[in-house]
């Protein structure tokens, strides 16, 4: 089974170390309680708790300080780093919240050349504290180019920070606050280091709702030494896109998990509960929509797992990973929605109910997709590599399972982030003919007309300047990707070729709802709407595969994983 089960870890690691950071962390929570954590949610409680669990077994130091930096078993290595996301998250997004913005806070220390602040960082790491990362801004959104927070350069070679930052998770306890700017004088972008607890520091508020702490800060008049400079100019600039780069990947982590601890919540409720005489489980429509949760949580990890091969993998010559990393962020992210709507739809009140994971899971799920980055902007991206990914493929080298204990040396050396539209793929038809399906082959027509959409029926200039027409196709794109992945780690992972065929189930559904919508834009030309058209499909009815998926996947996970009371 690939999906995580906390009281029967089975991740295969070449190290003990990395495997005993897992099973710690997991008796932590289990330990801890289901009560205990609801109860902590509810009143919004800061979690102390973990963070000394975390100092204690020196854990953020060992995971997120580089080999060079750190001793005997330190390392970033994004193997272990996605099973720790998701096993935070499995048990709670604030947990999960605060490890990720210290990843984003470390991003500009580890990608910049001051070498004094990244010997600070590790020690920091070492003594357990956490870290921030200062980039948006309160009237900025995704517009960084309009950051106003602003460096002052003093005739004694020092600076003074003054502005406000906004959404900054852990801004109330990092030493190291790592702040993008300018400098007023130049207008050259900028990132230093800021400490919470200067009196020049102002820490405002939390400005959400939440166990975790998501600050408004203010700097004024802020004393910044040449020291505390990480990096200036284009390199500044590259470290904030490189480091959400890097982050942004584990936002698909957090949503594996959150919905993989759903799944077995709910799958314990419905198959105890009797309705009508009869088991609630017994309804059609709640089988298909508990297969459909299942295809579709598996298709997210088994997407996300094949995208951390292609970012450890990746080298000047080689960022494919730009694509399939916001991939990962906006597709598996929304994916992650989708199991939980249709988990909600089949546990109904007991979803709301205030002693169930399943009701921080149906509030936290929605924020993945929309934070570090919304859909929009991730589809935005991700259609910039649609031309060459279509018709001007390369070879590669195959690319295996990347799970060796290495450090991750090319995140932090990723290079200007630019020249997207240059960067050039595999031939995506080899994955798809891996297996002889019968979902698979109408998938293939799918692809197949799309192509030919964009061949002869071309977006024309209007329709390629308007982000909604745009969008719409982005989906239909982000689909043939998503599914080129699922593919290619199927065959790694030995998926039964039954459960490949269910998961085309739900491709070729949501390819043809896509192609739906894109056929109603009103900018849409007749031609264009004649390919669309063709492009709505019905999967391939097989009752014997479903019934098989059901019964040996999912009824096979009922009373597998409750979490500890
Ligand atoms: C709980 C929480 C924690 C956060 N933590 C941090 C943190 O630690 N550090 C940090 O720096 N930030 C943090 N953020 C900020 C977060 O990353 C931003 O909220 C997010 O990037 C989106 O910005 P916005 O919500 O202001 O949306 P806006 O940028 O205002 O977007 C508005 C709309 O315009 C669309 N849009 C904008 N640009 C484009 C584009 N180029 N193409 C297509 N559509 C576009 C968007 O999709 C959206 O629909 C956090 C936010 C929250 C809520």
């Amino acid at each position: 089974m690939i999906l995580l089960n906390p009281v029967q870890h089975n991740r295969p690691y070449s190290d003990d170390e990395s495997r005993e950071i897992m099973l710690k962390t997991i008796e932590f929570f289990e330990k801890k309680g289901k009560q205990k954590l609801k109860e902590d949610d509810r009143n919004r409680v800061w979690y102390e708790d973990f963070l000394e669990f975390i100092n204690e077994n020196e854990i953020f130091y060992k995971l997120l300080t580089p080999e060079k930096y750190g001793e005997k078993g330190c390392r970033w290595d994004t193997w272990r780093n996605c099973e720790f996301n998701e096993i935070l998250a499995f048990y709670g997004l604030h947990y999960w919240y605060t490890w990720q913005v210290s990843i984003l806070g470390l991003g500009p220390i580890w990608m910049g050349n001051n070498e004094a602040q990244k010997k600070r960082a590790a020690r920091l790491l070492k003594e357990g504290n956490v870290f921030a990362f200062g980039l948006s801004e309160r009237n900025h959104g995704a517009d960084v180019y309009s950051t106003e927070m602003s460096l002052t350069p003093l005739p004694d070679g020092t600076y003074r920070a003054n502005g406000e930052k906004y959404y900054i998770g852990n801004g109330n306890v990092a030493e190291m606050v790592s702040t993008f700017g300018k400098m007023a004088d130049s207008g050259e972008y900028v990132f230093f280091t800021a400490n919470y607890s200067h009196k020049n520091y102002e820490l405002v508020k939390n400005v959400v709702n939440s166990q975790s702490y998501v600050a408004d800060f203010i700097l004024h008049d802020y004393p910044v030494s040449e020291e505390e400079i990480l990096s200036s100019g284009q390199d500044a600039w590259n470290s904030a896109l490189n480091t959400v780069n890097v982050g942004k990947y584990n936002l698909g982590w957090a949503s594996i998990g959150i919905a993989t601890h759903a799944f077995y919540e709910a799958l314990n409720h419905a198959t105890n509960r009797i309705l009508y005489g009869m088991k609630v489980t017994d309804f059609p429509h709640v089988k298909q929509m508990f297969v459909d949760a299942y295809t579709r949580l598996t298709a997210m990890k088994l997407f996300a797992l094949r995208a951390s091969d292609y970012m450890r993998a990746a080298s000047p010559e080689d960022r494919r990973y730009l694509l399939y990393n916001p991939t990962v962020k906006m597709k598996v992210t929304t994916q992650g929605e989708e199991v939980i709507n249709l988990l909600w739809d089949v546990i109904a009140a007991k979803g709301f109910e205030r002693d169930t994971y399943f009701e921080m899971a149906a509030r936290d799920i929605r924020g993945l997709p929309k934070l570090e980055g919304t859909v929009h902007v991730n589809i935005a991206l991700i259609v910039k590599f649609m031309a060459n990914y279509f018709f001007n493929p390369q070879d590669y080298e195959p690319v295996g399972t990347q799970d060796r204990p290495q450090n991750d040396d090319f995140l932090f050396d990723q290079g200007p982030a630019r020249g997207l539209g240059k960067i050039r793929f595999h031939d995506y038809s080899a994955a798809f003919n891996l297996y002889e399906l019968s979902n698979l082959r109408i998938f293939k027509e799918q692809i197949a007309l799309l192509k030919e959409f964009l061949a002869a029926a071309t977006p024309d200039a209007d329709q390629q300047k308007d982000t909604d027409f745009l969008l719409s196709l982005g989906e239909m794109f982000t689909l043939v990707v998503y599914g080129q992945l699922i593919l290619e780690n199927a065959k790694i992972y030995k998926v039964e070729e039954a459960m490949v065929d269910q998961i085309f189930d739900f491709m070729i559904r949501d390819f043809s709802k896509f192609a739906l919508n894109l056929f109603s834009k009103s900018s849409t030309s007749d031609t264009q709407m004649e390919y669309l058209k063709k492009m709505i499909k019905k999967p391939a009815v097989d009752s014997d595969r479903f019934n098989y998926v059901w019964k040996d996947h999912v009824l096979a996970l009922k009373d597998v994983y409750e979490m500890n009371p």
